[in-house]
């Protein structure tokens, strides 16, 4: 198996045209392990040349690639599924799932026979048929955020190169290491030198992705600002782009959803689930009326019983988050709450093991719609909590927010349910369900700020964000 031979503190390798090959970049960076601060390897950050070589390889694959039939790179997929298997980062439940989350969409992949099917009408005119078949696009860049880090890159590349594309993929600089492991065993089952191409880096080299003329569509998720950049540049450099962004996610609990335990867990999950870092993590809960008083109480006392530490023991509730910089930005936003008048429920600010980045569950009451803890992203375990008198106002203060990605209510209520999720201003919606995320077989469905583009990620979304239709008319007499 081509292994890449990441351990032990080295500067990790790119994959240039099937080959790995160390790259001649003066600028590398550390790769923290964020439970304990120390040193896991050196990313490079690419240079232009190393860029434009990437693009080039993946140019070079893609004429002979498209050539291959569906069945055949279906069946690379197929293979690369069984290899898939490596976990990284969070605590250890988490980093399963994530796994098996990415893996769903290899096996979504691995369908694409069916999924590039087109229409066929016979006889549009005497004489004349006429039908529809999807065909690739060429090269497709994805880069990706750390917080998934194997997850978010299966969300692209298995479906872009099973639909016939070749790809380059610029992983976070923060977890590039998952990327590496990723891009080995998909060389293990079989995909041909240049498919598959593994660029390192931050800005530079997204830039030189999104400006290159060999690049005919980007995939990127990551933050707004970032995800509103690419965007832009993208489309004005005339390629196809979905960019997923960040979010601000609401959790609308209603007195009826007692007995509590189905919304406590849930609420617990997709507040502090991966540390808050989760562009579907709850950080704006919003009791109704009478919840609030019952559902807060044990709330605070489920949020102050989950212990930092060790993400790979499984006795540890929450693990740490990305870095230093993410734990300061999340006690500021902390410190900012109070001064602005918030009520400290949970101080999760000092229970936390002295090395690593950690940060333990946080919640402020008493929170007022329009302090920055309501509004702004926060990407830690830290949550908002509004008190709201009614249904009706709590989906109002939910369509305020400029992001839209996800909003769940727990309720037994069949009218208030089906209220919130008609009116409710978000792409992924959850009825007593904390973490509402699509199977891969659905499109991952942001709205408003949460998203730039047309097609999301995953689904059928996804394959036709990755082929161009032609549309054949054919008359034979
Ligand atoms: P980020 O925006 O900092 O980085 C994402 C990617 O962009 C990385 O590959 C990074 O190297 C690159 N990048 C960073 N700064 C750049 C710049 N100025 N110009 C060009 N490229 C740049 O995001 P992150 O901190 O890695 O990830 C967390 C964010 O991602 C959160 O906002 C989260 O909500 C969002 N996210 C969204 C989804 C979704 O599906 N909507 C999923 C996961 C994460």
């Amino acid at each position: 198996m081509p292994e890449a031979r990441t351990s032990g503190g080295q500067v990790l390798p790119l994959l240039i045209d099937g080959r790995w090959r160390a790259s001649a970049a003066d600028h590398s960076e550390p790769v923290y392990d964020p439970a304990s601060g120390s040193e896991l390897a050196r990313v490079p950050f690419a240079t232009a040349a190393e860029i434009d070589a990437a693009v080039g390889a993946a140019r070079r694959a893609f004429p002979a690639w498209r050539e291959v039939p569906v069945p055949d790179r279906a069946q690379v997929m197929f293979r690369y599924k069984r290899m898939v298997s490596r976990e990284n980062g969070k605590v250890i439940a988490e980093a399963r799932g994530e796994v098996r989350r990415g893996i769903e969409v290899v096996d979504f992949a691995a369908g694409m026979p069916t999924l590039l099917m087109g229409e066929t009408v016979e006889g549009i005119a005497r004489g004349i048929d006429s039908h529809t078949v999807r065909v690739p696009l060429g090269v497709v860049a994805g880069i990706t955020p750390f917080n998934f880090p194997a997850m978010i890159p299966l969300w692209m590349f298995p479906l872009a190169i099973a639909a016939g594309n070749t790809f380059v993929l610029k992983p976070s600089d923060r977890t590039p290491m998952t990327a590496v492991r990723l891009a080995e065993l998909l060389l293990a089952a079989g995909v041909p030198a240049g498919v598959l191409n593994l660029v390192h880096g931050g800005r530079e080299a997204v830039d030189a992705l999104l400006g290159h003329p060999g690049v005919q569509a980007v995939s990127f998720v990551g933050s707004e600002p970032v995800a509103r950049h690419v965007y832009a540049r993208a489309a004005a450099a005339g390629k196809r782009v979905q960019a997923l962004a960040g979010a601000k996610n609401h959790l609308v609990i209603l007195p009826d959803a007692a007995d509590w335990d189905l919304a406590l867990q849930a609420v617990m999950a997709s507040a502090f689930g991966s540390a808050g870092q989760r562009c579907l993590a709850g950080s704006v809960a919003l009791p109704v009326g009478a919840a609030a008083e019952p559902f807060l109480e044990r709330l605070a006392r489920a949020a102050e019983g989950l212990v930092a530490g060790d993400p790979l023991d499984d006795a540890t509730g929450i693990g740490p988050v990305i870095r230093q910089e993410s734990k300061d930005r999340i006690l500021d936003a902390v410190e900012r709450g109070l001064k602005e008048g918030a009520t400290l429920l949970v101080d999760g600010r000092r229970r936390v093991p002295e090395s690593g980045y950690f940060v333990a569950p946080t919640i402020l009451d008493r929170i007022d719609p329009d302090m920055a803890v309501a509004r702004e992203e926060i990407f830690g375990p830290v949550l908002a909590v509004i008190r709201v008198p009614t249904v009706e106002e709590a989906v109002a203060l939910v369509n305020r927010s400029k992001y839209g990605n996800a909003a769940s209510i727990f309720t037994r209520s069949g009218r208030d349910a089906w209220y919130f999720r008609t009116r409710v201003e978000a792409g992924m919606v959850g009825v007593n369900v904390g973490v509402a995320a699509p199977m891969a077989f659905f499109p991952f469905a942001g709205w408003k700020g949460s998203f730039f583009g047309d097609l999301h990620a995953t689904g059928k979304d996804a394959v036709r964000f990755y082929t161009e239709t032609r549309v054949v008319i054919e008359r034979w007499e």
